[in-house]
């Protein structure tokens, strides 16, 4: 089976659960700005089904997908090209073809590079604590290093979960933070990255100690669509705080890219986003 020029191509995002994504939004809106008639739809994929859903994928001639959890580490066990970010990472977000070959890449590492990009100079020069040991949290610390972060710490719930991060990053090596560490708030620190799902929830509070914001640090929070605790507490003390918006819209951008190999309308991803929030 092939498609026929003109029509346009499938593509996915794949995950379990899935229904709450945004994706199909504002890839969607993009395509439909670039006047191309391909079309993305969500798919309820477990780890199990990864095989039949590559074998469909190449017999409809998919142009490309998304995967999120709990797909992003297991569909490396069945695509073996990959880029170098997916092999530090350990875990992928997007597929795409080269060359006639289907590879793995991590956008969430360039998009996290993007949202952070004001304060490259503090991320080089300064003390990062990042939060959090998660997938998003090991995109972080591979984007950190690409911009050439030297000082980061790294604090987790987990402890342990910690510990085996920093253990897979040695030319960065993060000093690991105990909960006692971070209660006394770190010293030095300036960009303070929340790459927990902590702020996901409406009224959860701030993983990094309120009363440790100083007039140094910087709020850099992975959560988007609400302004969480974390934000809230840099900016109530005065400091610059972002929240993950435009990571969001970075990653699939440069996903987008991949597939179209065009720059993709970025005002009409976040207006698909912002409507699909006000529903
Ligand atoms: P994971 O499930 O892989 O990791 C979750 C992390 O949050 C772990 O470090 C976990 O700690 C920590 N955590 C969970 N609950 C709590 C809690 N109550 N208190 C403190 N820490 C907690 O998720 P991801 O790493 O994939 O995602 C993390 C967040 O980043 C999500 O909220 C996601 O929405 C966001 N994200 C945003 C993106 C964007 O484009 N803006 C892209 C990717 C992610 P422990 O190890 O102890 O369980």
């Amino acid at each position: 089976m092939n498609a026929v020029d003109g029509y346009g191509r499938p593509l996915w995002v794949l995950g379990s659960p899935i229904s709450h994504t945004l994706s199909p939004a504002l890839h969607n809106a993009a395509f439909e700005a670039a006047q191309l008639d391909h079309r993305y739809f969500a798919l309820e994929v477990d780890s199990g089904e990864l095989p039949a859903f590559l074998d469909a994928f190449r017999r409809l001639d998919g142009l490309g997908a998304n995967l999120t959890l709990p797909l992003k580490e297991a569909v490396r066990d069945h695509v073996e090209n990959e880029s170098e970010a997916v092999a530090t990472v350990k875990a992928a977000n997007t597929l795409h073809w080269e060359d006639g070959e289907l590879r793995l890449e991590n956008t969430d590492v360039y998009g996290f590079k993007q949202l952070v990009e004001p304060w490259w100079d503090r991320i080089r020069e300064e003390r990062v604590l990042l939060m959090g040991a998660g997938g998003a949290a090991r995109a972080c610390l591979q984007g950190l290093k690409e911009i050439g972060a030297e000082d980061v710490s790294l604090w987790n719930r987990t402890t342990r979960k910690a510990e085996r991060l920093s253990e897979q990053f040695p030319s960065l090596s993060p000093e690991v933070l105990t909960d006692e560490e971070l209660e006394s708030g770190p010293p030095g620190v300036s960009v303070v990255v929340n790459a927990t799902s902590l702020g996901l929830e409406e009224g959860d509070p701030s993983p990094f100690p309120e009363d440790r914001v100083t007039s140094s640090m910087v709020g850099v929070d992975l959560i988007y669509g609400r302004e969480t605790a974390f934000v809230r507490a840099f900016r109530e003390n005065g400091q610059e705080a972002v929240g993950g918006l435009r990571m969001l819209i970075d990653q699939a951008a440069r996903a987008w890219e991949l597939w179209v190999g065009e720059t993709p309308d970025r005002d009409a991803m976040e207006a698909a986003v912002a409507a699909e929030r006000s529903t």
